[in-house]
């Protein structure tokens, strides 16, 4: 069913619409019986990349325990809540799916320490980020269409996934960049998307780093968002053991922020009664946004777990080792292309020939980051173990 007909709920003149969308940068027909970014959507769950995301860290290692999450259910939880979002604002739910469930995609093994560790080995080569890559992905590296390489998605779609970009790799990439050489805003799929994925890490980190014992109840008390919502559940179910408390309590505080974002977007829009995206991208500021207060306290929490959590020895015993995991990598492979398994060493030959060094590098980074955790661990085993097979 086309994305525009839903009777009352139709949407916004704000939102994405099909018949509106600025396109594929390989033109195809129309799909029978999807919207455009349905299609966005499925392609996406259909990639390689996607597959992966159920081995990649969040915060913890992979192997860690089953309970974590990992990228892909990160993904997943980010979209449940941009839907939410989306659908309460009248919005284009299935760009927001798409652009959610794919805004990690180009994320390295081991979370942002792995970032961090490409970023360094990749500084004399253009850096490596994570955001970019994902559009790397979807842009070239999947392989599953006869006519062109990627996923070949929607401009509109692309565009979400891109959240931010130095304006130096901007330029590099044509209209997709040109936003951040401009300072335009993206669609308003893509800002609810985005602000979705800091509401879920938020608070599925609470959720994971009590159950890793790596923060306790009697620190979070601190935080105002934590501390409302503990009050009431306390209130109401005295005596509650400790697991439903915790799962009650991450609950009322996702609503509580999800309803202030939905609630000051509604009210940015009443004020500045954009007509079409192109308004929306047009604003000087974000239309999506926690209203003040909102806002402070959830970036409290954020602090909060980057001072407690991120920063916890345990954790960052785990990036160190990370951190050495994937330079050694990297130096073996960028020192010797021929280590690579033979598409990526091809890879590797070919844009060495164009580019020179830097484009060895950006194909030996290229295979890293598409790397699960523990494939990176065995990877890292069969080149420096000699008694590891090979
Ligand atoms: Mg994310």
């Amino acid at each position: 069913m086309n994305d525009t007909v839903r009777g009352s709920d139709a949407l916004a003149p704000y939102a994405a619409h099909d018949e509106q969308s600025r396109g594929r940068r390989y033109p195809e027909p129309k799909p029978a019986f999807r919207s455009e970014f349905q299609r966005d959507r499925d392609r996406i769950i259909h990639s390689n990349a996607f597959r992966r995301l159920v081995y990649k860290t969040q915060v913890f290692v992979n192997h860690e325990g089953d309970l974590y999450r990992t990228r892909i259910t990160h993904s997943i939880e980010v979209a449940q809540i941009a839907r939410t979002v989306a659908l309460a604002l009248r919005l284009n739910e299935s760009l927001t799916e798409a652009i959610s469930l794919a805004h990690d995609l180009g994320h390295t093994p081991f979370g942002h320490a792995g970032q961090e560790a490409l970023n360094e080995c990749m500084r004399p080569y253009g850096g490596f980020e994570h955001n970019l890559q994902s559009l790397r992905v979807v842009d070239e590296l999947e392989e599953r269409y006869a006519e062109f390489r990627g996923l070949n998605l929607t401009f509109e779609c692309r565009e979400g996934i891109l959240k931010h970009c130095s304006v130096r790799n901007a330029r590099e990439l044509g209209e997709i960049g040109e936003r951040f050489i401009q300072r335009r805003q993206p669609g308003l799929e893509a800002q609810i998307s985005n602000l979705a994925d800091e509401i879920a890490y938020n608070n599925h980190d609470v959720d994971d780093g009590l159950r890793a014992e790596l923060i306790e109840i009697s620190d979070l008390m601190h935080l105002r968002l934590f501390r409302r919502q503990y009050d009431s559940v306390v209130g109401q179910y005295p005596g509650l053991g400790e697991r439903r408390l915790v799962h009650e309590v991450v609950r009322r505080m996702i609503n509580y922020i999800a309803t202030d974002l939905i609630q000051t977007t509604q009210s940015n829009l009443d004020e500045a009664r954009p007509q079409s995206m192109d308004d929306v991208r047009a604003q000087p500021t974000p239309l999506a946004a926690l209203s003040p207060t909102g806002h402070e306290e959830h970036v409290e929490l954020m602090m909060f777990l980057r001072e407690h959590l991120y920063r916890h020895y345990k954790v960052l015993r785990m990036t160190s080792k990370a951190r050495r995991v994937l330079k050694a990598l990297f130096d073996a492979f960028f020192g010797d292309v021929s280590l690579m398994p033979p598409e990526h060493r091809d890879n590797a030959v070919v844009a060495e020939k164009e580019r020179g060094p830097e484009g060895r590098a950006r194909a030996v980074a290229d295979y890293i980051a598409g790397m699960t955790d523990r494939f990176a661990i065995l990877e890292h085993r069969r080149l420096y173990d000699a008694t590891e097979r090979t």
